[in-house]
This record gives structure tokens, sequence and C-alpha cells, in this order.
């Protein structure tokens, strides 16, 4: 936990939640102990979209799609966005999900490995969400560039590692060591490489929101 159980109990009680269809989803999702967004990273999500109004939105970890169509829902009408996803239980429940929702117009979802799937893309998205395998952030940041115009946003989820993120390595359970050594790799290369600027948020489980910046321009 990287924000005070109360605060985040606070912050959350606030919130006015999301439409049935989602509200109905996420809490089946829950039940099958399928990952999904955190409340914080909802509201957080639904903001970015009301500010950016992205017309291209590529996400990453897909999982049932509740995040997916969380996007569509708070976006603009005409919101097209592409998901990844690689494990077979969970395609045809996100894809049966997508067509619940009336929504199998607006998003494309591509089956597979994404470190495969995405170097095998070549369009912009005003819009980047990473929310899959955390220890593989570090190899799909160059592709993930590529695909980002200036202005282009990316956003990535659980970079604090329930915390971990600032133990020592010593400290860190065993199995979770190189998922803790990527992610330092990861967040230094958002704030040290000259494309990006980038803010670490201490949100939910920890998110970063980065932003590409012209060639050779300061921010
Ligand atoms: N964004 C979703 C949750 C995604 S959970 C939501 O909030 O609703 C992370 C998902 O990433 C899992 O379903 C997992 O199967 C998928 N994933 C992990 N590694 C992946 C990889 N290398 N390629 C494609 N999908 C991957
Ligand atoms: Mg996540």
């Amino acid at each position: 936990m990287i924000v005070d159980e109360r605060m985040r109990t606070y912050i959350n009680s606030l919130d006015m939640g999301n439409s049935p269809f989602l509200e109905k989803l996420e809490q089946q999702a829950v039940l099958d102990r399928v990952p999904i967004i955190r409340k914080e990273m909802q509201s957080f999500l639904k903001v970015l979209l009301g500010i950016l109004r992205p017309a291209r939105i590529l996400e990453v970890g897909t999982a049932v799609g509740f995040s997916t169509l969380l996007m569509c829902e708070y976006g603009r009408s005409d919101l097209e966005i592409v998901t990844i996803e690689n494990y077979e239980k969970r395609i045809p429940l996100a894809k049966e999900n997508f067509r619940k929702a009336g929504r199998e117009k607006q998003i494309t979802l591509l089956e597979g490995d994404a470190g495969e799937i995405l170097s095998g893309l070549d369009c912009k998205f005003d819009l980047i969400f990473m929310d899959a395998a955390k220890g593989q952030y570090i190899h799909w940041l160059p592709d993930v560039l590529r695909l980002m115009h200036p202005g282009s946003v990316l956003v990535s989820d659980n970079v604090l590692q329930e915390g971990d993120i600032i133990e020592s390595h010593y400290i860190v359970e065993r199995r979770n060591r190189t998922i803790y050594k990527r992610m330092r790799e990861y967040l230094y290369e958002l704030k040290h490489n000259p494309l990006l600027e980038t803010s670490i948020i201490p949100l939910g489980d920890g998110v970063t929101v980065s932003v590409k910046k012209e060639e050779g321009a300061k921010t």
C-alpha cells in the first residue's frame, strides 16, 4: 500500500461510481479475481479523457475489458481503442463484454504477446495505457515511443509495486526482484529520456503520466 488506507477509503467514499454496466462488470471481475484498475485510477482516467479528448487510444492489457469499456464510456463518441491481450481465457470474455456494451465497432482487440504486437504496429496513438506485465514495460518502451506523436500521453499503471519500489533489493521478496529491478529502470528511463516529460504519482498502485515532447524541446 502506498497511500494511507484511511485516506484512500475517504477519497473513494466520495466517488460517484460508474454506469450500471461497468459496476456489474467490476463486481464480476472482483469475484473472478480478474485484475482491473482501482477506483482511484478509474477516476484519474476519466479526468484525463476529459482533458485530452484522445481520438485514438492504445491499451496494453485488456483482461476482460473493464478499463477499455470505461475509456469508451468516458471518451469522445468517435473514440477508437486498440487493446492487446494474450491470455486465451480472458479474450472471449473481453469480446463478449464489448459486444454486450455495444462497443464492438470502437474497439479492436489484438490477440497475442504485446511485445510482438507492438513491434508490428505503426500508427500513432494520442493516449497509450500500459497495464500488463510490469516487468516488460521497459522492454516495450522503444516501440511505445515510436507509436507516440509529440503531445501523445503515456499512462503506466502499477509502477510503485505496493511500495516495494523504495525498499532495498534485499527486502523485496525474491520472486518480485526481477520486476523490481526492471520497474526501477523503467521509472529512471521515463524521467531521463529527453523525448519524455514524466510525473510519477502515488495514486492507486502508482501511476506515471508522460508526455512526448517535440524533438529538442525543453517541455
Ligand atoms: N486493463 C485491465 C486490466 C489488465 S490486467 C482493466 O483494468 O480492466 C493485465 C492483463 O495484461 C492481464 O489480463 C494479462 O493477461 C495481460 N498481459 C500480461 N502480459 C501480457 C503480454 N505480454 N501480452 C499481452 N497481454 C499481457
Ligand atoms: Mg493494473
